[in-house]
């Protein structure tokens, strides 16, 4: 398949079911379509139900065990909103995506929840490496009808950036404590070279995983190679998406959102793998 660059293109390549399907057959079997149940390729493809039917007798479609499976909605719909979903840096809101796709609201709601499903997926297997930047910051809580008071202005979050990888981490936190950030580093680090932080006191036991130099934001924000502008750009691009794009984001949602802005941080320079990587995990 051609590399699909714009909204033009995609709309022609993921045009009718039978091209998505064929897009999805080819990227779920690489080396020819194989059983899901026993691994046999000895399966016949029966036109008319589009679906095939292996040699143990199962019968499965390129659909089975996926979001797609048994939906009202289209392959067509369900490719371009994984398209659009990645090629727009700020996020998508489910309104834009119902005028998109011509869906109702509910169901562009439906699809965007699955779709960041699927990117929890596909975003965590993998642990960030060498030379990382982390900074904290403060996302102010959803008000809804409340006004905020003291104790819910907003979450504290980390965001973690391998400058080698060019890969992004960004999760709430409790409190901005040593014990919460290590906890954190925990979970996403693997092996650390060196880490660059500022000099918040929630960053002091970082030595112990790797040699760890702040920057002094109070008088400069870089010097020489130790800032954490990576992480402040991705901040930056997030505060951006959450007040222009989608507007109001409960506590329940929060992580799901900075994961849907962490995957697209680390894949920005290669779109076309992003879409395949999140219709594998859907
Ligand atoms: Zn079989």
């Amino acid at each position: 398949m051609d590399k699909i660059t714009s909204l033009v293109e995609a709309r022609k390549q993921f045009a009718t079911q039978e091209q998505c399907e064929r897009h999805l057959r080819d990227m779920r079997w690489p080396d020819g379509v194989t059983c899901p149940r026993c691994g046999s390729k000895a399966v016949t493809y029966m036109e008319s139900r589009h679906q095939w039917q292996c040699e143990c007798r199962y019968q499965f479609s390129v659909t089975s065990a996926t979001v797609f499976h048994k939906t009202h909605i289209d392959l067509p719909r369900w490719l371009m909103a994984v398209w659009l979903v990645c090629h727009s840096p700020k996020g998508i809101s489910s309104a834009q995506l119902q005028r998109e796709l011509g869906v109702t609201y509910k169901t562009a709601w439906y699809m965007t929840t699955r779709i960041r499903r699927a990117i929890k997926n596909a975003n965590f297997g993998v642990k960030l490496d060498g030379i990382l930047e982390a900074d904290t910051t403060m996302v102010p809580a959803a008000q809804g009808k409340k006004k905020p008071t003291w104790g819910n202005a907003g979450h504290d979050v980390l965001g973690i950036v391998s400058r080698d990888a060019a890969a992004i981490r960004m999760e709430i936190v409790q409190q901005l404590s040593q014990r919460e950030i290590m906890r954190v580093f925990a979970k996403h680090v693997g092996t650390v070279k060196r880490i660059f932080t500022d000099e918040a006191p929630a960053f002091y036991q970082l030595y112990t995983i790797a040699p760890h130099e702040t920057i002094k934001h109070a008088e400069r924000y870089a010097l020489g190679r130790i800032h954490v502008n990576h992480v402040e750009n991705a901040w930056s691009l997030f505060k951006r998406g959450l007040h222009g794009v989608y507007h109001f984001v409960s506590a329940k949602y929060l992580q799901d959102y900075l994961d849907e802005f962490a995957f697209r941080g680390s894949h920005r320079g290669e779109r076309e793998a992003m879409v395949n990587l999140v219709l594998a995990c859907c």
